[in-house]
């Protein structure tokens, strides 16, 4: 029996170990203020990475990127009917802009400083930079207008968990405006795509691209794309939308623009996003009971170097052989990037050390003692094959030539091990010939994974009546794939003819 890092397993308590890994890697802690965290520099410096390889995607787009303001006046939202009865639950509100203190000396807001309009903090930002781009449009010629911002955002969600779900959390918005219907879909799905290979290529997550049900759509969306990552424990996971907003917003924030012909018609917009939560998906696929195994793409360090020191006068060899082998590493370029290496010389004994960044899931630990320096060797641990077939730890001694030569390439197979092993386990766990879903689903239903049915994509009544059925058994809809078969046989809830395929699940 290996005896793991973590104090808790996946298959005892998900949950638990979810919190777990947080903890022991380092990326997050709780605030104090609720559904708010602190990220920490391994968190924050996976975020950086995935924001580095996000925003060459967006340029890339053609899109550029721009800063609206956190306060948004509230009559901006008064002014789209769904998209206020979306997110009125959930909203921050300023209402003062100064405090005073009371006869006791508690500091109270001063009546006196009362806005005269409240401001929301942006909970996502559709009608501010609509206001902006009504400015901005004025002809057809000033189409498309495309735009993103790097921003935070807070929505008051009653149930958080660190990274699935803040109140604050951190994201990129795109938004454009459009001169037809044919152009914003086509951006539509261009974001869409664009989150598609990020998440595969970048977090190595495997994720089903596909269009939402109407009830799930972002409010005030004419439709909505999502791709959903299945979790190891079989539930779905939102990892990113893009929303085809039709002519709604622009209606409200009055974009119009005058076409060829001279007429004024509103525009087409459109709206994408993508969070923090990403990162939680990338812990709940790729973790193990030893902690996170990050995906070398994303991980703030690709390889860490331990000195195995002994407080003796071996130490400063030790330390001039790890910084010449860091150096020697630093000038190799990895996924067109310079390899990112770290020596860490901190005082920790060196077990600490290694399993510390085992944790943190460093992609490649190398290990360096005194007998290395002398044979020219190293010790190398590959984070996604931790263990050997007997339970001990792989490490392999390697000559440090062969290792360096091969550092590159290993990362890589890491990084294609960890996305091989994730999407093996997605379509493990998409049934497609289950006919009773409160049996398949019955008790609390762990590691069960989706089932995918056909459906007569049916609307009003009738799927407020299938969301309710799904509701019971704790499962909602995820998306219509994109890529599924053409449906051939009868709905899975009306038994009238289906028209496509839809994917069913537990979610986060
Ligand atoms: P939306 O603007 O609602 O389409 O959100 C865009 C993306 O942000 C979603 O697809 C989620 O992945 C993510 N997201 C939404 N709400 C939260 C939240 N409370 N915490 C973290 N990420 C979120």
């Amino acid at each position: 029996m290996v005896k793991h890092a973590l104090s808790v397993t996946r298959q005892a308590d998900f949950a638990a170990w979810y919190q777990d890994v947080i903890a022991e890697a380092d990326l997050a802690e709780e605030s104090g203020v609720r559904g708010c965290m602190v990220i920490k520099p391994w968190g924050y410096g996976i975020w950086e990475r995935i924001q580095t390889i996000m925003d060459a995607g967006i340029k890339d787009m053609g899109v550029q990127n721009c800063y609206f303001p956190l306060f948004i006046p509230l009559s901006f939202f008064e002014k789209e009917a769904d998209h206020v009865d979306g997110f009125a639950k959930e909203m921050a509100v300023v209402t003062h802009h100064r405090l005073i203190q009371d006869g006791k000396g508690k500091l109270i807001p001063d009546p006196e400083a009362k806005l005269e309009e409240p401001l929301i903090v942006r909970p996502t930002s559709e009608t501010v930079i609509g206001a902006a781009m009504s400015r901005w449009v004025q002809s057809w010629r000033d189409l498309p207008l495309r735009v993103n911002q790097w921003a935070n955002v807070v929505r008051w969600e009653m149930r958080t968990r660190m990274f699935l779900r803040t109140a604050e959390f951190l994201w990129q918005e795109g938004h454009s405006a459009h001169d037809s219907k044919e152009d914003a879909v086509a951006e539509t799905m261009r974001a869409l795509e664009l989150y598609r290979a990020v998440a595969e290529e970048a977090l190595a997550l495997p994720v089903i691209a596909g269009e939402k049900p109407e009830n799930e759509r972002f409010p005030g969306a004419a439709a909505t794309y999502s791709i959903e990552a299945m979790m190891q424990d079989g539930k779905a996971l939102q990892a990113g939308t893009s929303h085809y907003l039709g002519t709604g917003f622009a209606e409200a924030a009055n974009i119009r623009f005058q076409d060829k012909d001279g007429g004024h018609s509103l525009c087409h917009t459109v709206s994408w996003g993508f969070s923090t939560r990403t990162i939680g998906a990338v812990i709940m696929t790729h973790g193990d009971d030893d902690g996170l195994r990050c995906p070398p793409r994303i991980a703030p360090h690709q390889v860490v170097i331990v000195p195995m020191l002994r407080d003796n006068e071996e130490d400063q060899a030790i330390l001039d052989y790890c910084a010449s082998l860091q150096a020697e590493l630093k000038a190799l370029d990895a996924f067109r990037e310079p390899l990112r290496v770290h020596l860490d010389a901190g005082a920790n004994k060196a077990q600490t050390k290694r399993w510390g960044w085992v944790k943190k899931g460093a992609p490649i630990i190398v290990e360096i003692g005194p007998r290395d320096v002398a044979s020219g060797n190293v010790a190398v641990i590959r984070r996604d094959r931790l263990y050997k077939d007997d339970g001990k730890l792989n490490s392999a001694f390697i000559p440090r030539g062969d290792f360096v030569a091969a550092a590159v390439a290993t990362l890589g197979e890491i990084q294609d091990n960890l996305y091989a092993e994730a999407k093996e386990r997605l379509h493990a766990n998409i049934r497609r010939d289950v006919t009773d879903l409160a049996a398949h689903y019955a008790g609390d239903a762990k590691f069960v994974g989706w089932v995918e049915v056909q459906w007569s994509r049916p609307t009003g009544a009738v799927l407020d009546g299938i969301v309710e059925q799904l509701k019971a058994l704790k499962l909602t809809m995820r998306n219509t794939p994109l890529d599924a078969a053409p449906a051939d046989g009868a709905c899975f809830f009306t038994g009238k003819p289906a028209v496509e395929r839809v994917l069913i699940g537990r979610t986060y």
